[in-house]
């Protein structure tokens, strides 16, 4: 018997949802730590629920052979995987004013910028407090600028139970080869580096690379590598189905979906998917994206509405209940993402808490 409580994890009664291939997660793991240099480790990227993959099952794949660290956005993020038991050492990118909370529960945080840390130095009067120290090299977003850097030296030095252990920056285009911005980056960071140093201020660790600049084996040997999206892409983790639920056929001429912005050209069986773009597939694939039903390809027709999306399936030969794949197999999230105007990682954010997700392969 299945009591509500069963039946609110969703992915028994829905037929839309999200299998993660936990296999899938691990092999890239290994394949990602396999390119890493001498003395590297991974600090593996599970912020926004690992992409919309889902933290806490992926964490639990993390074992501390392959993988050094998690690496989440929000202090909130890394305080969910320590109540579900999490014991690998979590950085948190930050920002953050909640140091001591971090502290509490064994929580790094990557303090951002002089008043972060100002905050981390006076935390740092009672008791020991290890940090990353987030340095700005060129995105103009988060870290210290080398204007800065005076005086972060200088609260560095009055803060003796403050312990820098780790010293990043973040590339802005290291998913682009051709672009010199990266190099400029590294040098960049490098200076700083250099700078604090000089001032006595070293971290025994430094991080500077993404996914795109890991692939690229741009990681230096000894740094670690702060890697997201390839965990979830190397071999595709998310296959994100449905079902048909409802099939039709119309006649030529007929109209589909909120403002009739299709019209059928003849004959046609057309296909209602209960999935919209409540769920995260987005509305602007109306008219403009596919989908795969027994293995071939289904143009969606209409707009795509909140919780409905339509396909034409006049020439294939589909049935009531068949499996439908929005995003998995030859759909892969870069296809979706440039039709509807975006890149993959949002796309995978983008998959809503509706979606049940069901994990595959632990
Ligand atoms: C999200 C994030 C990453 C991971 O980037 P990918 O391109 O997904 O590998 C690494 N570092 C920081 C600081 C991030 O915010």
């Amino acid at each position: 018997m299945s009591g509500p409580s069963d039946l609110a994890a969703g992915w028994r009664t829905r037929p839309t949802r999200a299998d993660i291939d936990l296999g899938a997660f691990s092999r890239n793991i290994d394949a990602i730590v396999a390119r890493l240099p001498n003395g590297s480790r991974l600090i593996a990227v599970l912020k926004a629920n690992a992409y919309g993959h889902g933290a806490i099952e992926l964490a639990r794949r993390c074992t501390p052979d392959r993988v050094a660290m998690i690496g989440v956005a929000l202090l909130e993020e890394a305080l969910e995987m320590r109540r579900s038991g999490i014991t690998l050492p979590i950085l948190v990118f930050g920002s953050m004013t909640a140091i001591d909370v971090a502290l509490d529960n064994d929580i790094t945080p990557g303090v951002v910028g002089p008043e972060e840390l100002a905050i981390a130095c006076e935390v740092a009067r009672h008791r020991d407090a290890g940090i990353h120290l987030k340095l700005d090299s060129g995105m103009g977003r988060m870290g210290v600028v080398e204007s800065e850097l005076a005086d972060v030296i200088e609260l560095i030095r009055n803060a003796p139970r403050l312990r820098v252990d780790g010293i990043y920056t973040h590339l802005a285009n290291a998913d682009e080869p051709e672009d010199s911005f990266t190099g400029t980056q590294i040098a960049q960071f490098d200076r700083m580096v250099a700078v604090l140093r000089a001032a006595g201020v070293d971290a025994p660790l430094h991080h500077i690379a993404n996914s795109a600049a890991t692939m690229r084996d741009l990681v230096r040997p000894g740094d670690y590598a702060r890697v997201g999206i390839a965990l979830y892409t190397l071999e595709p983790v998310m296959r994100w189905r449905t079902e048909i639920v409802r099939l039709k056929t119309l006649p030529r001429g007929a109209a589909i979906g909120y403002g009739t912005t299709f019209h059928t050209s003849r004959e046609s069986r057309i296909a209602t998917l209960p999935a919209g773009y409540a769920d995260g597939y987005r509305r602007a694939l109306s008219n403009n994206a596919e989908v795969l039903i027994r293995g071939k390809r289904a143009p969606v027709v209409g707009r795509v509405s909140m919780d409905l999306v339509t396909v034409d399936v006049t020439d294939i030969d589909a049935a009531l209940g068949d499996e439908v794949v929005l995003l998995g197999d030859s759909i892969t999230a870069d296809e979706l993402a440039a039709k509807a105007g975006t890149i993959s990682y949002e796309i995978f954010c983008g998959v809503t808490a509706r979606v049940p997700r069901r994990y595959l392969g632990g």
